[in-house]
């Protein structure tokens, strides 16, 4: 018998939905109401419960349900390993059974209605390895659970993992009141700084320093206290509650793959009892509601700042952001004049959602202290085009708010309140860059050197929106797709189901093209919030990539599994980057075939005959290349890390940048070795690191045999031109001319340095 339709994964995982579940509650405990009711009707069960796991007292309480007795929220309690639900949180894993109550581990509790529910299945939810709650669903009808509901009821739980830890952290929030701090800062005289270049483009907009205790700052010298009441302050949430949601829709439907819940945060925060309700409490002890507001901010500000885990301190900023939006909406204080939205930013650092949610923000531009130019925030930034420059001037951070901003992150140049005669110029620039880029996106057709030589010109993606600049710019395909970034900026390791959602995506928005899909490649500087290792000395040198796919088995086959199985009927390549070894080469390759194995005997539909190959990024490659050639299908070079590795210099370390040369006589000999033995087993060779996109450096590639290159979309005009322009025969001139040199001055000469 057919319990329901099995149809229903693409379902829950629409975003949309999920988001809909905080938007519609009016506080935290309806919040998770609407969890239950949701789950419950997509999965077809009678009942489903959320129970939130407690770490002081190891106790798991339920808070919510649709189908057991009312009372029973708040009754139930279970200790850690204690009947079936607490069971599954302690071994961290689903557990389904037909008959529950035949279970030795079965716990009874008297008069919460489960007597008559049989079938169980409890999946824990987490985020890495901690532990959050556990959800359960219950039915009447024997043996009602399958596989396929434990793993739709894991995609449901990872999705909701992190907003459910906001709404038990918030919960649990003790009152305590803080004091109003203070931040002193100086204003320089700062008339102009240069920068390396992480994203390009031109800004020029007020700017915004992204410190800490901000808002408390900024409103206390507003002197904004008066005339408001409990009404205004109403309406200012409401107001506040609006403007946020269409925040969050406005970024999920632009990033559909790494936009969700984003927000959520401060969505809650907004039907927090404690919060807006210790607001409304101060207001009606008649304390004016700019300063009640300002206390209760601080205090939970001073209360995030206690906490260890760096994943929920993040969450610091939210608390800023909701103090300020609603103090601009209670007061009509100017929005504009603190935060990020027009403007450009200037940070020490910044996550990977913090560029997102400045995205959504129309954010001008960014300035940032820390980082290189080819660091993932950078390649971020890129993608979503935002204009960003680094920087180690600390003076930067002084600036005041407000100031008008000119950044050049075309050439490298921050003006400061620049002259009008500066503003001039750029503006002719910007008109002159116009029309260029529209003759330069409507010139050639096919991609062909001067002599004719065909050159294929793919594109790098990092997140699902760049494949609408890619199609629009006749990319012959993806030559690399970078599937770490959803795993970077969400909570919890996306599911099978949830990857298998975006690659199909990704799959069909280029239908007939060769797509490379590069397997997980976090570390170094991705770290991923919800994965609580050890923090690494040398993160670089450490736990990345590949060496992280292959001793977490699971989460690697899960990301296999979602690969082969949206491949079906494309043509799909799977990339395994940092590969040091024949071993890893092999071992990663034989995952591929385990998994197959699966799902044929899971009749489920995949791809069988996917090119497997891998990146060269570590200079180890150099001296098994033969005996990799014999095994792999493709090669791609990833010059990012080949020089970082080859150079040992930190690719995102600004202090030590003047070192890292693509132009080292080591890089470009080393590259012509790597091309010369893989075209003796003629096998596909490509580059896919920043010096593919680097004009100076195709014709070098050009000569020592190169013809395929994945880049930015953006970059795909210019690279397009370079080529028209270029003979082989000059370029292999030029090339052996360059292999003859040694010296990086005279190299830099010959290139044009
Ligand atoms: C590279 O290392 O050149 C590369 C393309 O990979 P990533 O920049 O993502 O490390
Ligand atoms: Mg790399």
């Amino acid at each position: 018998m057919k319990k329901h339709n099995k149809n229903y994964t693409k379902l829950l995982c629409d975003i949309g939905e999920m988001s809909g579940l905080f938007t519609d509650a009016t506080s935290l405990e309806m919040f998770l109401h609407e969890i239950v009711l949701l789950v419950s009707k997509h999965m077809c069960s009678e009942v489903c419960s959320v129970y939130l796991f407690y770490e002081d007292n190891t106790e798991l309480i339920l808070k919510a349900t649709k189908g057991l007795t009312k009372d029973s929220v708040g009754r139930v309690r279970l200790k850690l390993g204690e009947g079936l639900t607490g069971l599954a949180l302690k071994e961290l894993r689903p557990i389904c059974e037909k008959n529950a109550s035949r279970s030795r581990y079965y716990k009874y509790f008297f008069g919460i209605g489960e007597d008559c529910y049989e079938s169980f299945l409890a999946v824990p939810i987490l985020r890495g390895r901690i532990r959050i709650g556990v959800m359960v669903v219950q039915n009447s009808k024997k043996d009602y659970f399958d596989e396929e509901d434990i793993r739709v009821l894991r995609a449901i739980t990872s999705q909701l993992a992190n907003t459910i830890e906001i709404a038990k952290f918030l919960m649990s929030m003790d009152e305590r009141r803080g004091n109003i701090r203070k931040d002193k800062i100086e204003v320089q005289d700062l008339k102009f700084v240069k920068g390396k270049i992480g994203a390009t483009g031109i800004a020029f907009a007020e700017s915004v320093v992204k410190r800490e205790q901000k808002i408390i700052e900024y409103f206390m010298q507003q002197n904004l206290e008066g005339k408001y009441t409990l009404d205004d302050f109403h309406r200012a949430v409401k107001v506040s509650e609006e403007q946020i949601e269409q925040l969050q829709k406005k970024i999920e439907e632009r990033l559909s793959d790494v936009g969700s819940l984003i927000f959520t945060a401060q969505i809650l925060m907004l039907k927090d009892e404690d919060f807006i309700g210790g607001i409304i409490d101060l207001i009606k002890k008649n304390i004016g509601p700019v300063q009640a507001l300002l206390t209760v901010v601080n205090k939970y500000i001073e209360k995030f700042d206690q906490i260890q885990d760096a994943y929920l301190r993040e969450k610091r900023q939210d608390v800023e952001d909701i103090g300020a939006r609603l103090l601009a909406n209670l007061t009509g204080a100017d929005q504009n004049s603190y935060m990020c939205q027009g403007k450009i930013v200037i940070a020490k650092e910044l996550y990977p959602s913090d560029i997102l949610k400045l995205s959504s923000q129309d954010t001008k531009g960014v300035i940032l202290l820390t980082g290189g130019v080819s660091s993932h925030l950078s390649i971020l930034a890129r993608s979503l085009q935002i204009p960003l420059l680094i920087s180690d001037n600390l003076q930067l951070l002084d600036i005041p708010d407000g100031q008008k901003i000119l950044l050049d992150a075309e050439i490298g140049n921050v003006y400061i309140n620049p002259s009008e005669d500066i503003l001039s110029s750029f503006k002719e620039k910007e008109e002159l860059k116009k029309k260029i880029s529209f003759i330069k996106k409507s010139t050639f057709k096919e991609n062909k050197t001067k002599d004719g030589t065909k050159v294929c010109l793919m594109s790098n993606i990092n997140l699902l929106g760049d494949v609408k600049t890619a199609v629009e710019l006749n990319s012959e395909g993806i030559g690399l797709y970078r599937t770490e970034f959803p795993f970077i900026v969400r909570n919890d390791f996306p599911t099978e189901e949830e990857q298998f959602v975006i690659y199909k995506k990704l799959i069909t928005s280029m239908p007939g093209k060769e797509i490379t899909f590069r397997t997980l490649d976090i570390g170094g500087d991705k770290v991923l919030s919800y994965y609580n290792d050890d923090k690494e000395e040398n993160p670089f040198l450490g736990m990345r990539s590949i060496r992280f796919s292959l001793r977490h088995k699971e989460i690697f086959s899960q990301q296999i599994r979602a690969i082969l199985r949206a491949g079906e009927g494309a043509d799909v390549r799977i990339m395994f980057p940092m590969i040091s070894s024949l071993d890893e080469f092999l071992e990663a390759k034989e995952m591929i075939v385990e998994c197959m194995k699966i799902l044929d005997k899971e009749e489920i539909p995949h791809t069988k005959n996917p090119a497997v190959g891998l990146m060269i990024e570590l200079p180890a490659v150099l001296e098994i290349l033969h005996e990799l050639a014999a095994e792999a299908d493709f090669f791609s070079i990833g010059t990012n890390d080949f020089i970082q590795y080859m150079l040992a210099v930190d690719r995102t370390n600004e202090k030590v940048s003047d070192l890292y040369l693509p132009h080292h006589p080591a890089i470009l000999r080393a590259l012509k070795r790597v091309v010369d033995t893989v075209s003796i087993y003629r096998k596909d060779i490509s580059v896919c690191g920043d010096m593919a996109h680097t004009e100076k450096y195709i014709s070098y590639f050009l000569g020592i045999g190169v013809r395929k290159f994945s880049v930015d979309a953006t970059f795909l005009p210019k690279i397009q031109e370079v080529v028209s322009r270029i003979t082989i025969d000059a370029a292999r001139k030029k090339a052996e001319d360059i292999l003859l040199k040694a010296k990086v001055y005279d190299i830099a000469e010959v290139i044009g340095y």
